[in-house]
């Protein structure tokens, strides 16, 4: 029998679907063309590791498609980040972090993001973060925004805009 797995098929394919931005790095690893371990992988929405870990546990969850950064997002937009913030809760799950009173979900808004392609950071455990992390993915700051913050600021952006 031939091997074939959910990626043989075109439609995850974002360079076969025109969504890829050849520029991307983020499109590059998710189109598996750096090497990047893809520890997870589905339709829509894959993870890896962050190649600069800021703590024990730091994946990146990211859209297949070139989406570009948080603040170009919109109401519609709503449910791709809630998908990416359940499977961040189960990369940590599936790597035994089950206090989630000791997680960090969320974006750097810009201009201080240095990747263009949407991208979650999950970093745990919190606790076991070094000082200059600490402020990089600082809570209430002007340049990190959490999930919840970012899901609540688009819920209440008019469904145009
Ligand atoms: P930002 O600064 O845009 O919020 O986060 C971008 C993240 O992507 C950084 O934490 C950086 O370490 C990570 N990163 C940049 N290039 C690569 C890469 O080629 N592979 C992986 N795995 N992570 C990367
Ligand atoms: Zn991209």
């Amino acid at each position: 029998m031939a091997e074939s797995s959910q990626n043989d098929i075109p439609k995850s394919n974002p360079a076969a679907s025109g969504e890829y931005d050849k520029k991307c790095i983020f499109c590059k690893i998710v189109n598996k063309e750096m090497g990047t371990e893809l520890l997870h992988c589905d339709e829509e929405i894959s993870c890896f590791k962050d190649i600069r870990p800021a703590a024990p546990h730091h994946y990146l969850v990211v859209p297949n498609k070139h989406v570009g950064n948080c603040k170009s997002l919109t109401k519609e937009h709503v449910p791709l980040v809630k998908q990416m913030v359940e499977l961040g809760k189960d990369m940590l799950e599936k790597n035994n972090i089950t206090n989630l009173s000791d997680v960090r979900f969320g974006f750097h808004w810009p201009p201080f993001c240095s990747v263009t392609h949407l991208h979650l950071h999950v970093l745990a455990p919190v606790s076991q973060m070094g000082y200059m992390s600490r402020l990089i993915y600082k809570l209430n700051s002007y340049w990190f925004i959490t999930a919840d913050q970012l899901i609540e600021m688009l819920n209440s952006k008019e469904e145009t805009n």
